[in-house]
Formats: C-alpha cells, structure tokens, sequence
C-alpha cells in the first residue's frame, strides 16, 4: 500500500487521535482538520490501534526503568557495606546486612510499582517499609559497624526516593 495516510502525516495526529478515542464524529473532526472522513475511517482502523500499543509499551519501559534506579543504588550501597565489613572483619555480618538491605529495596521497589501514577506518594510512611526497616536494624543491634553501615544505605536509599 503505496497510498500515505493523510492523517497520519497531519502535523495535529495526535489532537486527531484523542478525538477519535473520545469518540467525536468523524464528519466533525474531518470539518475541523481538513481532512476526508474516509481517510480518518482508514486511519481510525488501521493506524490508531498500533500507535495505541506502542505507547502503552512506551509507558511500560519508562515505569521499568523507574523502578531500576533503586537498585542501582542498591548495588553501590551493598558495594560500599561489603567494604566496610572486610574492613571490620565481621564479613559475615555484613553480608546478611546486605541481603536485609537488599530485600529491604526490593519491597521498595514492588511499593513503587503499585504506586500507578505520578502523584507523589510517600513509600516511606508505609508502614510496611516502617516495620522491615526497624526488624532490620533491631536484627544487627550486636553488630554495631554493621548496623551503622546498613542504616546509612537505607537513608541514603530514602533521600533518594524523596528527592525522585
Ligand atoms: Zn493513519
């Protein structure tokens, strides 16, 4: 199909678009932007389904990437504990401090995902995240270095999310 579809090349697509969603007469929006009711039929079929799909898989990728930079800082946070507990000697501790950090972020993470949209909700009032946090740093109460070194990744990892 040689044929380009006007509506797609409108410069106004995306007005067009929302319009057809919402469910505006073909006859208006066709008065309204000099274009054919029979090319908006053809656009409406064929082209609005796809670039539907494409957005949402857009949003989808963008929500993803946004619960990655947690873990991201994760990482560096369970590097820098590590290096603190090879430091101390007490490996052991530390890499449980690690795994609690971690599993800490990853309730973080799911916390995040749930939120659905960008309205700014606070995932550090949950009590949740409240609870695991407190158990967390209760567990390594013996471990003094290890317990410092976890609490400053968990309020870097919070300063974080605040400052998101
Ligand atoms: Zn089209």
């Amino acid at each position: 199909m040689a044929r380009k579809c006007t509506v797609c090349e409108h410069e106004k697509v995306e007005e067009i678009n929302r319009l057809l969603l919402e469910g505006v007469s073909l006859r208006n929006i066709a008065k309204q932007y000099f274009v054919s009711a029979a090319s908006l039929h053809r656009h409406k079929e064929g082209h609005l389904p796809a670039k539907l799909v494409k957005a949402q898989e857009a949003q989808e990728i963008a929500k993803a990437n946004n619960l990655l930079d947690p873990v991201v800082g994760l990482r560096d946070k369970a590097l820098s504990i590590l290096a603190t507990a090879e430091q101390a000697g007490d490996l052991k501790t530390a890499l449980q401090g690690i795994k609690e950090a971690r599993a800490c972020l990853e309730l973080l993470a799911r916390l995040q995902g749930e939120l659905q949209e960008r309205t700014t909700v606070n995932v550090l009032v949950n009590p949740q995240w409240i609870t695991l946090r407190t158990v967390i740093l209760k567990a390594l109460d013996g471990y003094p270095e290890a317990r410092q070194a976890v609490a400053r990744a968990l309020r870097e990892v919070e300063s974080n999310v605040v400052g998101q």
